[in-house]
């Protein structure tokens, strides 16, 4: 069977590559959608929405902006197709959409569709399950290219879950994100993150964990953010056919 693969925001960086690496990998490129407007690549029809882009597919790409994310979620639910949803960015209610959605059809979402930073991630919850956290001091320090948007990238957050997983504890009571001023001394168990801004950084993160003793930092590079499109494709070929759920990249990589 061919996969029909659509692709939401096919005009942006990420989208034009999502593009090329369904073609790639031997699946029908469905169409797009984009803002009105925009410029799609040569030779592909801009869709008029949402429902019509799930329409002509089975499953869609999904790398956009935050603020599409909870009409995506209803036109996509509705549709009965697959979602893959690389947007970043999201609020808690976004969050909530997406899982509503994961009630009706397959969603694999992931802050970074890298295979590498995946390897990373779980990596992350072992050591911080084996580094505590009055100890060893985690620190999360990323830099992206400047037109970036949120911060801290999605991929940091990701890596703040995970080490917040490996030691039984909520990222969101222990967070201490763009530390400015007089701050206090450092409380035991945070987990800190500092965002870098410049250049054409596709993606850097370090994680560092700091004890007074020794330190220790695990960092993953991606020079070319096509690593995130070849990930994203793999994702929509794995998830069609999937039962309703929410997966995460780790799940197509058979790593959980
Ligand atoms: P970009 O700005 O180049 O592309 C986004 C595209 O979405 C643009 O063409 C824009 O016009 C379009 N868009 C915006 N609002 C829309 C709407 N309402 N309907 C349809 N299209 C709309 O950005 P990018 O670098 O391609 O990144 C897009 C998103 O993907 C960001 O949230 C980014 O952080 C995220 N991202 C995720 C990963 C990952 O692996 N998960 C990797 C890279 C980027």
């Amino acid at each position: 069977m061919t996969i029909r693969i659509g692709v939401a925001g096919i005009a942006g960086r990420m989208g034009r590559l999502l593009a090329e690496e369904t073609v790639a990998a031997g699946a029908v490129l469905a169409g797009g959608i984009d803002r009105p407007g925009a410029e799609a690549p040569a030779g592909i029809a801009l869709l008029p929405d949402m429902a019509a882009l799930a329409a002509g597919a089975d499953v869609v790409v999904d790398f956009t902006h935050a603020s599409t994310v909870a009409a995506h979620a209803a036109a996509l639910a509705a549709s009965g197709k697959a979602w893959v949803l690389g947007t970043t960015g999201l609020s808690a209610a976004d969050e909530a959409a997406v899982a509503e959605a994961a009630r009706r059809i397959a969603v694999v979402q992931a802050p970074n569709f890298s295979p590498g930073v995946n390897l990373v991630l779980a990596l992350a919850e072992r050591m911080a399950a084996a580094l505590p956290g009055e100890t060893y001091d985690a620190e999360i320090i990323e830099m992206h290219h400047r037109q970036k948007v949120d911060a801290p990238s999605g991929t940091a957050i990701g890596l703040g879950r995970a080490v917040a997983r490996g030691r039984g504890v909520d990222l969101d009571a222990v967070k201490a994100s763009g530390r400015d001023g007089h701050t206090g001394a450092r409380k035991p168990g945070e987990i800190g993150f500092a965002a870098l801004r410049g250049g054409q950084v596709v993606g850097e993160h370090t994680l560092l964990f700091a004890s007074a003793t020794e330190h220790i930092a695990i960092t993953h590079r991606a020079f070319d953010r096509r690593a995130f499109a070849t990930g994203a494709i793999r994702a929509a070929l794995w998830a069609v056919g999937r039962p309703p759920g929410l997966y995460s990249m780790m799940d197509v990589l058979g790593m959980t």
